[in-house]
């Protein structure tokens, strides 16, 4: 990465010290208050404030003042100009050691891009470096009660002032940080109609809409006519306030337009990919911890005799065969996952600074087509095996006390927002899928073959993985043939097969990364001793449990994609009203 101009100072030696203090901070400073965030969570008080839980104040001055957030970010807004896959590594870590903590940094990213890629220099001055330290926070404004998937929906108003601003009003509804006492200014980024728009997802406009108003010397002005009139009881993350918030009760909240009007949804599309990139992190980074605790716990705890152990002694619950099958799930997925997203940041970086067009543009449509599947293959994921990591802890698991309940809470939330994986799926198969004629899925599938000959020809070490990838890859194709054929015609039959169709491709991508580093282990075994060896071991041996265990779903998924919606409207479900 260092070699490209860009990241020339993001030389490896330099990416390693960043990664390594920054770990020692999430698990030092951020990890402790994760569990006071979920027993006290954030309240709101009758003037609107709301306080979050103890810690978390210090912990946020902390995070800004070491400047994490800002390493991914432009140097000319202050930020480290890291590559986006450093930011990626960061993030887990960030996320694993507090979720609702790092939702608070995760959404001012998405509004520092925005500001970044459509502000005007105006408002960059103005805004973007003390959001990229941190002393500011951005917020993402977009779900109405009555706009959530459909955004065409949005209500809000904005209507010119006369003197170059614009005043917002309407409410919005599942405000991540939209109020809280963590920094000093709150810049709300908020999706609203002009005079005259036109209807649905073409006629929506983008507004920077602080908290409080930025006088020209840059210091804090008046209040703006926004505030959080509720926040909203949750099945987790209840450190991270979700507000409903309300513009313009007092005549309308002043707003400035960011780029063009009606061009709000364009310019979203365009910070997506990292903002979705991010979320399916949260299942990946749930999902270590999940694994951290549940394998400590499993060398703890003792029950039962494993066959082979000595008469009369207990044996630790990791001695036996179905709880180790539960951890190496947990620790093979966690390692395609990681694949998964580390592919699509390096080709986030690579599409932003390769100096050939040609790879640019290759890159970009690589990162079209992986973010729906890192974001939903993740995060269900994360769901499925914070309950796996629960079910390790038997009874202790379903108890607050040990905290792992609380991780199955938290990240149960990664599916929904950020377009729920439903909408994902559906992106993936009537978006991605037929990019360039299917040309840019066509290329991915090759690649995957191509590692076929080399797979065949490695030793014994590698044997079944190279006929397990072989025939998740032949799922995928055909899988993706039929939906390139069927789309266009019966879309309701590809829209039925969308979520089958996206697991496959999650299970299967993850296993062709996971083969590629089971060879590249294979080939540094030859030299390397000690703790290296071991790790590259233990490396080859978590990729053929992948391959030969949980790579051979894939074929079982295929029925489910080409059944087409015929069986899904065969039975009746309107008949039976519930009283
Ligand atoms: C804790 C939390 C934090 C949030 N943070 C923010 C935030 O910071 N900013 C913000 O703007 N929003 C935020 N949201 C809102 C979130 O993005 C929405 O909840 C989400 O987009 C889904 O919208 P909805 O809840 O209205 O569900 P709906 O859109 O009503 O969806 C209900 C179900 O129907 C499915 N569905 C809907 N339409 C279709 C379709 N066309 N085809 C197939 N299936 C469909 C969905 O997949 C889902 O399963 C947050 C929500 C929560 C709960």
């Amino acid at each position: 990465m260092s070699k490209l101009e860009a990241y020339a100072h993001a030389d490896p030696g330099t990416v390693l010290g960043v990664i390594e203090e920054s770990g020692r901070f999430m698990a030092e400073v951020v990890g402790p208050v994760n569990q006071v965030g979920d027993t006290v969570g954030s309240t709101l008080d009758s003037d609107g404030n709301v306080t979050t839980p103890p810690g978390f104040k210090e912990a946020y001055r902390q995070y800004v003042e070491a400047g994490w957030g800002a390493v991914p970010f432009p140097d000319e807004f202050g930020g480290g100009g890291f590559p986006w896959l450093v930011a990626v590594v960061m993030q887990e870590m960030l996320a694993s050691a507090s979720m609702s903590f790092s939702l608070c940094p995760l959404l001012n990213q998405g509004a520092i891009e925005m500001l970044a890629l459509h502000g005007s220099p105006d408002q960059q001055a103005t805004y973007a470096e003390k959001m990229v330290t941190g002393e500011w926070a951005g917020t993402m404004n977009l779900t109405e009660p009555q706009a959530g998937s459909d955004l065409g929906a949005v209500r809000a108003r904005a209507v010119p002032a006369g003197d170059g601003t614009w005043r917002i009003t309407g409410q919005k509804i599942f405000i991540t940080y939209g109020e809280h006492d963590l920094a000093g200014n709150i810049v709300h980024l908020v999706l609203a109609r002009v005079p005259g728009a036109p209807p649905g997802t073409r006629g929506i406009s983008c507004f920077i809409v602080p908290k409080y108003l930025v006088n020209d010397d840059g210091s804090l002005g008046a209040r703006n006519d926004v505030r959080c009139v509720s926040i909203e009881h949750k099945l987790g993350i209840h450190a991270s306030p979700t507000c409903v918030m309300s513009y313009g009760d007092a005549g309308g909240a002043v707003g400035y337009l960011i780029g063009e009007a009606n061009q709000g949804m364009r310019y979203m599309f365009t910070m997506m990919n990292t903002a979705r990139l991010s979320v399916g992190l949260q299942g990946l980074a749930i999902t270590e911890r999940a694994y951290q605790d549940a394998l400590r716990y499993a060398q703890e705890r003792k029950q039962g005799r494993a066959i082979g152990a000595p008469k009369g002694e207990l044996s630790p619950i990791i001695e036996h065969p179905d709880v180790r099958r539960m951890l190496l799930t947990m620790k093979a997925y966690i390692e395609a996952m990681r694949a998964l997203l580390y592919t699509n940041a390096v080709s986030i970086d690579l599409a932003r600074h390769h100096p050939d067009p040609a790879e640019r543009e290759a890159r970009q449509e690589l990162v079209d087509l992986l973010t729906p599947i890192s974001k939903a293959w993740c995060t269900d994921l994360g769901v499925d095996l914070a309950s796996v990591g629960l079910q390790v802890h038997g009874g202790m698991g379903y108890v607050e006390e040990t905290g792992v309940a609380q991780y199955l809470r938290d990240g149960r939330i990664s599916p929904i927002y950020e377009g729920t994986n439903g909408i994902q799926a559906i992106d993936l198969v009537m978006r991605k899928v037929p990019m360039r004629g299917g040309g840019v899925v066509a290329d991915l599938l090759a690649q995957m073959e191509a590692l076929g000959p080399e797979l065949d020809a490695a030793g014994e070490e590698l044997a079944g993985i190279g006929p397990a990838v072989a025939g998740g890859v032949s799922a995928l194709r055909e899988a993706t043939d039929w939906i390139l054929s069927r789309g266009p015609a019966e879309p309701n039959d590809a829209l039925a097969g969308a979520t089958p169709y996206l697991r496959l491709a999650g299970l299967v991508i993850g296993g062709w990364l996971m083969a590629r580093s089971a060879l590249a282990a294979s080939r540094l075994l030859r030299t390397a001793s000690g703790a290296d060896a071991a790790f590259l071991q233990e490396k080859i041996g978590t990729v053929r449990f992948y391959a030969g265990q949980l790579l051979p779903q894939a074929v079982g998924l295929l029925p489910a994609v080409t059944a087409g919606a015929g069986p899904l409207f065969q039975v009746d479900l309107s008949g039976v009203t519930l009283a």
